[in-house]
Order: structure tokens, then sequence, then C-alpha cells
């Protein structure tokens, strides 16, 4: 009887090693990649106007072949651009570099991390061009990172982020050649990178049905040693874009080739990388055609909402808004919304109780208000479609607005 028992004890004892084990296994998993609202507030803080204004100067300056006048216009163009959100001189740096008898630069703008300052997150694209004003190739990529830098520009994350618009691609990625040998390994002790996210031509085709973004790793035989590690971000990278976006992701592995990632993974870097979903069978990158009319807005959009997403996860952004951020000024109008965003119910917490006639109402982008309460403890919006609200306090005669996003 007491060996049975002992048997049953031992077996129970190790079913709950193994409990513990999965636990913790879960645990690691889902730790890194849960839903983080601060991060999908910011995601949608992407603004399709601003994409599509900066496709628009993008285009404007003609075919950005490396060595060129236009080149060099668009390059002073996003020194323009960076110090429009209010990056200093000090962070926005240009990288010189020749080949043959051209003479390019990339641009490098470097947000310091919080808690990893010597470790970069590089988020990259190529804003040269070939035959073309390259709309898409690279006007998508160009433009992601412009709106993702804009966004982020405030926001502390622990690990400090390069954003790099590399020229020289098309001719041969020389611009991220030169960057990996002049800059990455020149820097001493070497620049320690966490990883590379390349966007190259994510803009997608007019008239086609855009909902998949394609994930790219690190298949390369040469060397071999990064690739499992490149799997992991690149699956982090695809579980970002079903949390941040609309978009769904390949099933399949898609290997990455033909960009400025190549470089990095050469020199035993981790990478990762979007490409848009019909990439192969679009006819116009590289041609005259590559023209904006001929491309997606509305997917790029989609494609930087995902990509912000993966930056504040990869450099792991502050997960509680500022004051700032919050904005519309919480502590300033004294009330706040939570959860922001919300699933079925809120609560908004005013600073002064003894605030007379309170009454709360949401008013849907268009305008119409879809909900009135005054019960501001446990306001059911479960009714309500997904989306951004105006939530509106009334108190007292006086009004405040803050935006509430609703998601499911
Ligand atoms: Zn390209």
């Amino acid at each position: 009887m007491f060996g049975i028992f002992l048997y049953f004890w031992r077996t129970e004892i190790k079913m709950k090693k193994l409990l513990y084990l999965t636990l913790i296994v879960c645990t690691i998993l889902v730790s890194a990649q849960t839903f983080i609202p601060a991060y999908s507030t910011r995601v949608n803080l992407v603004s399709q106007s601003n994409i599509n204004s900066g496709l628009q100067d993008y285009v404007s300056f003609g075919v950005k072949n490396t060595g060129s006048t236009n080149n060099t216009n668009a390059l002073n163009w996003l020194k323009g651009k960076y110090a429009s959100f209010g990056y200093t001189t000090a962070q926005v740096v240009e990288d010189p570099f020749s080949f043959n008898t051209t003479n390019s630069k990339n641009l490098v703008v470097t947000k310091t991390g919080t808690l990893y300052p010597n470790i970069f997150v590089l988020v990259t694209a190529h804003f040269d061009t070939i035959n073309g004003v390259g709309a898409n190739d690279n006007g998508s990529g160009t433009n992601a990172i412009l709106e993702i830098a804009r966004i982020l520009k405030d926001v502390p994350t622990e690990y400090s982020i390069k954003f790099i618009h590399f020229s020289g691609e098309e001719q041969g990625l020389y611009g991220s050649q030169h960057f990996v040998n002049s800059v990455v390994n020149a820097t001493v002790p070497k620049m320690n990178i966490r990883l590379v996210f390349n966007l190259d031509q994510v803009g997608g085709m007019a008239g086609q049905t855009h909902n998949t973004i394609i994930c790219e790793q690190d298949m390369s035989n040469n060397p071999t040693t990064n690739n499992a590690a490149s799997a992991v971000i690149t699956q982090e990278l695809k579980n970002c874009v079903l949390l941040y976006s609309t978009l769904q992701t390949n099933t399949t592995v898609a290997p990455a080739y033909s960009s400025d990632y190549v470089p990095f993974q050469n020199n035993n870097e981790i990478i990762t990388g979007f490409y848009e979903g019909n990439g192969d069978s679009n006819p116009y990158p590289h041609t005259s055609n590559d023209i904006i009319p001929n491309m997606d807005p509305v997917y790029l959009f989609n494609v930087t909402k995902a990509a912000l997403g993966a930056v504040q996860h990869f450099a792991v952004a502050s997960s509680t808004l500022s004051v700032a951020e919050n904005g519309n000024g919480d502590q300033a109008s004294g009330w706040t919304v939570y959860p922001n965003p919300a699933k079925d119910f809120i609560e908004i917490k005013t600073k002064d109780s003894r605030a007379k006639e309170v009454s709360f109402e949401m008013v849907d982008l268009s305008g119409k208000s879809v909900l009135r309460t005054q019960n501001l403890t446990k306001i059911n919006v479960s009714g309500l479609p997904t989306g951004v609200y105006m939530g509106k306090l009334n108190t007292e005669g006086q009004s405040s607005s803050k935006k509430i996003m609703i998601t499911r």
C-alpha cells in the first residue's frame, strides 16, 4: 500500500513539475507578445493624410538615382521632416559613401533608449529609386518610417532606435553595405544591433485586394548562425501584425533577399523585413510606372500601423501613455477613461467628484451621438462598432473631449 502511495505521490510531483514547466513556457511566450493598449493608441495616430502628402513630396523629386541632384533633394527633404518632428541636428546624421565614381549619403536618425542606450533596433528603408519616381519602391517604406519616427519622437523606448534611410540600394545595396563596413563594424566596440527591420516595397498595387503583408526571414546559408534568431523575431513580427493591424501575414516562410538587410545578415546580424503581399507579381517597381496612382496608399497606411506596433515591441516602448499622449490633457481636464482602448465596458474617473450635473456622451467620427449616460462607473459600450470615438464629459456647463477607441 505504501508502495502504491509512493507511486502516486511521485507521479503527482512529476505532474506538478510538468504543469509548472508548461505554465512557465506559456507565460514566457505570452508575456512577450500580449496586446498593449498604449501601443495600439499610438498605432492609431498613423495618419493616412500624412502618408499621402509624404508620397506626393517623395515623387515630386523625380527619379532619385543614387548620386543625382534629385536624390540629394530627397535627402534634404527627409532632414527637414525630422526637424519638423522635433529631432535635433545631433540626432539626424548624414552618412556619406561612394562607389565607383558615385557619391551619395544615407541618413541615420538616432533615438536613445532609456535602459539599453548602446543596443540598437535598426528600422531601415532605402530612398533612392531607379528608372522611375519610386512611389512604391521605395516611397512606401520611406514614408512608413517617417510616420513611425514622428509618432515615437517623445515615446520612451528601452532600446535605442536608428531610423535609417539608405541610398545606393538599387545599384547593389551600396549604402547599407557601407554602413555595415564603415559604421557598424568600425564603431569601437562594434555597434550592438538587437535586430534590423527593413521595409522595402510595401505599397501594393491599385485595384488589388491587399490583406497580407509578407514577413521575411533570414534563410541564407552564409552564415546560418543567425537564422534561428531571425525566425524568432520574424514570428514576433507576425504576431505584431495581427495584434496591431487588420492585416494577415504569410503562412509559409518567406526568405529575405535583395534588399538592405542582406549586408547585415552577411555580418551575422539578426534581420527581418516587410514586403508587400503580391510583390513578386507587381510589374511597376523599377519602371516609370511606379507612380502613386498605381499603388495602394490605404494598404501602406495599414502596413505602417503594423510596423509601428512591431517597432514598439522590438524597442520595448513605454506601455503607459504620457500625459501629453493621453492628451488632450487628461490631467488638465481632470478626467480619464479606463480602459482605453476598450472592449465592452469603460469607466470614467473624474478628479473632482463633487462636480454636479455630470453626463457623458460618445460621438462617432461622423459626428453622430451614439451613447449618452449619467452613470460613469460602468458604461456598456459592447453595442458600439469597433473604431475611434470622441468621448465628451459635460460638467456644470463645461465640456471636455478625448479620443476613445473600441477594439474587439
Ligand atoms: Zn526597393
